[in-house]
């Protein structure tokens, strides 16, 4: 055919069961696989592929704000904060925002979640 073939059949397996089907940012766990997400590293668009080291599970909250440029995802992995704290910290700053919650409050909250990352 002369054309590169990115998606690659059955990798998505491959990836899950290397990874143990856990959420490598969050540590989840989901034997079926059905709550987990394959993230590209280097993004297809990028010209990324399905290759296994270009591969990694994560759970869809940590999979919803992972960066797509591999440096950041980088910083993301390493950072303490997994996809849902980093989605309740959403919620919290918009009611911050809209003034449904007090500036004390909304810390009080975030510094809670921090303490907390380990248990979410
Ligand atoms: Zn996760």
């Amino acid at each position: 055919m002369g054309e590169e073939v990115k998606r690659k059949f059955g990798f998505r397996k491959v990836c899950l069961n290397r990874d143990n089907y856990t959420c490598q940012k969050c540590k989840f766990e989901d034997s079926s696989g059905k709550k987990l997400e394959i993230h590209h590293v280097l993004p297809l668009i990028f010209d990324g592929c399905d290759d296994i080291k270009n591969m990694i599970t994560l759970c869809f909250n940590c999979h919803r704000h992972a960066p797509n440029e591999p440096e950041k995802f980088k910083e993301y992995m390493d950072s303490e904060l997994d996809g849902l704290t980093t989605s309740l910290l959403f919620v919290y700053k918009k009611l911050q925002d809209k003034g449904v919650i007090t500036d004390t409050n909304y810390y009080k909250l975030k510094n809670s979640l921090k303490e907390n990352d380990q248990n979410i």
